[in-house]
């Protein structure tokens, strides 16, 4: 008997679902893609038990009896017939595998009616078995999904708290809702409606919807286009901008996609205009004719090639370079309009300027005037107050004074070192008498402050002007579910309206100008890593405790005095491994005079015979 046997279908299904269904909110962006697809213009996303349970209902086409029982099918599709078609795709879907993978691994209901039919038609199915039937219910289609991951426990158990999980779905509405804003999708979540989208074609209104209408109202209009694609969005001007990405969304072809030249080309649009480490918001879409594009590279669909890279570069860069050289004022809402049905003739040419170098804005154009962006000046005294790198350590702070015993070969050699000066801002540079030893500023600051930071020493520095964030829906969950932990980190956070939380104390070895950044790490930080509870929370911990040491130490570039550098020394002295920082890097290194001597040939044979010796 052969060793090798044909996988149970429903097995199959199940192991297809593992790419597919990753969460309950992957559940929810295939149902409502099938729904865009079947040409819905409203469409009600209900969830409940974190999303363990969830309903997605449309006004779309609706299947008749036959195609419902084989909508469920593994590889069944209506959106493709010959691979000649996957080179033209128009719809979202074409692997005909969602529906398959989420009934392997839930209990499923569908209740449909084809437009202008009669009757409708149930079906059940779980465990692979179906049960069809007649129904009476509106045109269009109703899926209930329950007890996802009934069936695999190990997904079960890799599913966040309930609140994170509805995140997802809340940040996985938002998208469908940028993509496709001449749908209405509603978002209810154990019944209370927590998100609405008109539907009404405007980008803008559901920009408006999910950042908020304020910030809506500063975002700035981008179109273009060339022979094979277009982009329409919005933008932030250059002084928007924001310590994270996750405020910027790019569709392709109405497909929420990653893709690297594209994300470049944005930030390219934006040289020059903003600091390193901050990024602006953004919303394009780019249309791109189906045969320049293959959208079969990954199983959810997250990622497609294109044929023209290097044109839609220029054309992204572009259109964003011109979006930000345009006034608010003259915005024209029309022009950001987002055509549901991908153009198949090839579009209107582009307006030639949009290819000429980029003009120098006039005079009198607000853009300008504008000088690189520049820190907001700080109050000396809240500079003091929060910056307290150069005042001893509090004495409860210091740990005994003990003999260091660094786990490498070579013991950090403090007592014998001798400042010289600083390198490139970077490394503080000491005569010891074996050689050269370089300490570098960053690695061994941070290494000090990590120390610092034991659980039970952490001091608490509240801000003289309160912070207020605006929070995505994954921050939101992560600081209303941590909010307990990152107070025992010293970051003091409260609830303020709907999507707002206020800083109100941090870690007082951060400086304020850290405050922000710092707590969204935490907060990415938190929303990726173990449950609460869990016994990796300890692990979790440490990681806050590293982000922030390392956003309240020195960085390279900056320059030090004499007694800073000194300091630095002195307390890298009292940590308990001196030699590495606390992601491992070395604090610090020996050249020895031997290797100094051999560049420049010193001890070679015939340098005894020159007089340079
Ligand atoms: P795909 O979307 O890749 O075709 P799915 O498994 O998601 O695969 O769906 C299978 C088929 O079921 C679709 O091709 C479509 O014909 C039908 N279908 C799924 N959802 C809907 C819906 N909400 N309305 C109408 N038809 C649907
Ligand atoms: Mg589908």
């Amino acid at each position: 008997m052969s060793k090798i046997l044909r996988m149970p279908l429903h097995l199959a299904n199940q192991i297809a679902a593992g790419e597919v269904v990753e969460r309950p909110s992957s559940v929810v962006k295939e149902l409502v893609e099938n729904a865009v697809d079947a040409g819905a213009r409203r469409i009600v996303v209900a969830v409940s038990d974190g999303g363990r349970t969830l309903r997605v209902t449309d006004d779309g086409e609706g299947m008749s009896p036959e195609d419902a029982a084989l909508a469920f099918e593994r590889f069944a599709t209506s959106k493709l017939r010959t691979s000649e078609d996957l080179m033209a795709l128009d719809t979202l879907g074409f692997r005909g595998e969602a529906l398959a993978s989420i009934a392997a691994v839930s209990r499923v209901e569908c209740l449909t009616r084809a437009r202008g039919s009669e009757a409708g038609t149930r079906i059940r199915v779980a465990d692979g078995v179906q049960e069809v039937g007649a129904a009476g219910c509106q045109e269009g289609t109703t899926m209930v999904v329950s007890e996802l991951f009934y069936n695999t426990p190990a997904r079960l158990k890799f599913l966040r708290s309930e609140s994170t999980e509805v995140a997802h779905v809340t940040e996985t509405v938002q998208s469908l809702a940028l993509a496709h804003p001449g749908v209405g999708i509603r978002l209810l979540v154990n019944d209370r409606e927590i998100f609405d989208s008109s539907g009404s074609r405007e980008l803008l209104d559901a920009v408006a919807l999910v950042l908020g209408a304020e910030v809506a109202s500063r975002m700035l209009p981008v179109h273009a286009s060339c022979p094979v694609a277009q982009v329409v969005g919005l933008v932030s001007p250059p002084e928007m901008l924001r310590s994270d990405r996750n405020r910027q969304w790019l569709f392709v072809n109405g497909r929420p996609v990653r893709h690297g030249t594209l994300a470049k080309a944005v930030e390219e649009g934006y040289r020059g205009q903003v600091p390193a480490s901050r990024y602006p918001w953004y919303v394009l879409s780019l249309r791109i004719d189906a045969d320049r594009l293959d959208v079969n590279v990954h199983p959810a669909k997250r990622e497609v090639r294109l044929a023209d890279g290097s044109a839609l570069f220029h054309l992204v860069r572009d259109a964003v370079l011109q979006g930000l050289r345009r006034p608010p004022e003259v915005r024209a809402p029309d022009t950001i309009e987002v055509t549901e049905v991908p153009p198949q003739r090839a579009p209107e040419p582009a307006p030639v300027s949009l290819f000429r170098e980029p003009e120098r804005p006039a005079a009198h154009h607000p853009a300008a005037k504008a000088a690189p962006p520049r820190p907001p000046a700080l109050d000396p005294a809240v500079i003091q107050a929060t910056m307290p790198l150069y005042q001893p350590a509090p004495a409860t702070l210091l740990p005994e004074i003990a003999e260091p015993q660094p786990g490498g070969l070579l013991r950090f050699p403090f007592e014998r070192l001798r400042i010289l000066g600083q390198l490139h801002e970077t490394y503080i540079v000491t005569e010891h008498p074996e050689g050269l030893f370089l300490v570098d500023q960053h690695n061994s600051h941070e290494r000090y402050l990590y120390e610092q930071l034991e659980p039970a020493q952490v001091l608490s520095q509240e801000l003289l002007l309160p912070v207020a964030l605006t929070l995505s829906p994954i921050e939101l969950a992560a600081v209303s579910e941590f909010q307990q932990e990152l107070a025992a980190q010293g970051f003091m956070v409260e609830p303020f309206g709907e999507d707002t939380w206020v800083l109100r104390a941090v870690p007082a070895i951060l400086p304020m100008a850290e405050a922000e950044e710092t707590l969204r790490e935490l907060l990415a930080q938190a929303a990726e890593g173990p449950q609460k509870g869990a016994l990796r929370a300890v692990d979790r911990e440490d990681r806050w405790r590293v982000s922030v040491a390392c956003h309240a130490a020195v960085k390279a570039g900056q320059q030090l005095s004499y007694e800073e550098m000194q300091q630095i020394l002195d307390h890298l002295k009292v940590t308990q491994q001196p030699m590495t920082c606390p992601h491992g890097r070395p604090t610090g290194f020996l050249l020895t005079k031997d290797e100094l001597d051999r560049k420049v040939l010193r001890h070679y044979p015939g340098a005894r015979r020159s007089r340079c010796e």
